[in-house]
């Protein structure tokens, strides 16, 4: 059994995956080809945006967002204390400090009422300017954006959306990368819309953000490639991988529907005995991962190992609070007070999750899990 099986879903595309990446090599135009500006057409309607910027990856997408915003020394932003450490790297990359905010137990999401004791503690403080809050759509549940939006506009903050696991996610019929001012977006392979390789994406509504971010993505480019009007970096998504994110796209809302049909099975099958992950009225995920609370550390090691010795696979997502992390010691991002982060870190476990695991399978997770109530 695999955490995230892509062979199956290769399986599933087999055809049409071959005949999009021959149609690529057959044309050679790897470097911005006819299929980069068809797929940011389609995930900008996807989504709801009115641009899509494609990039080489998540974390290119993150940096050019917040260049793009013009965040730099002497900005405070807002990045939630459980997330990849992608959010947190690229604030500091960008010469910002990020402030850990701590997240709600049940969404595993940026808690509204601790962000907003974080921006009135900053303020309070004077050191630094708040300006961009950055709420991760964690396992692909969409952010309180009904709360944090209202939040932002109170405070004057900008809001940049880190859906790199959340694509694919609803909340009151707004999909995920259309909540920020700019969002971006991951299509690392085993992100809920993955490619075969590093990709990303940004999204905004803004013209004037959309032109930095191209122009910052290919050299600083103006009117042209070899007009230079900023100094930039190359970060493009390659043709291929377009082609087989278009294949994937064919297929993406279908795969929502599967792993909708898993998360339900697991929590029919789970709950009671495990705290399964909750997804408030008006949300839907993306699933890109499925994470139970356990009761304690040792009842998670004992369930690992169990896990392992049937061949199970589980993942911890995350192991370390961001301002534990050893990048941050000694710096002022590491003095956050974030308790219930920590308590996660302790206590999640991830389950095998993706659209084509069969019922047999699952009943092997749900059985292997189950021994170990009272561990
Ligand atoms: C994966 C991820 C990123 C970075 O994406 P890459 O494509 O791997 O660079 C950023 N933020 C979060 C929350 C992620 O999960």
């Amino acid at each position: 059994m695999q955490f995230r099986d892509l062979n199956r879903q290769y399986a599933a595309m087999t055809a049409e995956m071959d005949a999009a990446i021959k149609a690529v090599l057959q044309r050679a135009d790897f470097i911005g080809g006819t299929e980069v500006w068809a797929l940011e057409q389609r995930l900008a309607a996807y989504v709801g945006a009115r641009h899509c910027i494609t990039c080489a990856n998540g974390t290119d997408a993150l940096s050019l967002a917040l260049e793009a915003m013009g965040i730099g020394p002497g900005d405070a932003v807002f990045v939630p204390d459980f997330t990849f450490f992608a959010s947190g790297e690229t604030v500091a990359r960008a010469g910002a400090v990020p402030i850990f905010v701590d997240v709600e137990a049940e969404t595993f999401n940026l808690s509204p009422v601790a962000l907003e004791a974080a921006i009135k503690r900053v303020l309070a403080q004077g050191a630094l300017q708040p300006r961009v809050i950055m709420p991760v759509d964690l396992f692909g549940l969409p952010a309180r954006y009904d709360k944090l939006l209202p939040l932002a506009r109170q405070y004057g903050l900008m809001v940049l959306e880190d859906g790199a696991q959340g694509f694919g996610g609803i909340l009151n019929g707004q999909r995920v990368c259309s909540f920020g001012d700019v969002s971006i977006t991951s299509f690392f392979p085993a992100k809920p819309l993955g490619c075969y390789g590093d990709g990303g994406a940004v999204f905004t509504d803004s013209d004037e953000m959309a032109t930095t971010v191209r122009s910052l993505a290919v050299h600083g480019k103006g009117q042209n490639k070899y007009d230079n009007v900023r100094v930039g970096v190359n970060s493009r998504l390659d043709t291929l991988q377009a082609a087989v994110l278009l294949v994937k796209m064919d297929y993406f809302d279908l795969e929502l529907k599967a792993v909708q049909e898993v998360a339900d099975w697991y929590g029919a099958t789970l709950s009671g005995a495990f705290e399964i992950p909750v997804v408030p009225v008006g949300f839907s995920s993306s699933w890109a991962q499925y994470t139970l609370r356990l009761h304690n550390g040792s009842q998670r090691d004992a369930i690992i190992a169990a896990m392992k010795a049937e061949g199970v696979p589980s993942m911890v997502y995350y192991p370390t609070a961001m301002h534990r992390q050893t990048a941050f010691t000694g710096a002022s991002s590491s003095r956050a007070d974030c308790p219930v982060t920590e308590r996660l870190c302790e206590t999640v476990l991830s389950l095998p999750m993706h659209p084509y695991l069969t019922e047999a399978e699952l009943e092997r997770v749900a059985e292997t899990v189950g021994r170990h109530l009272n561990g």
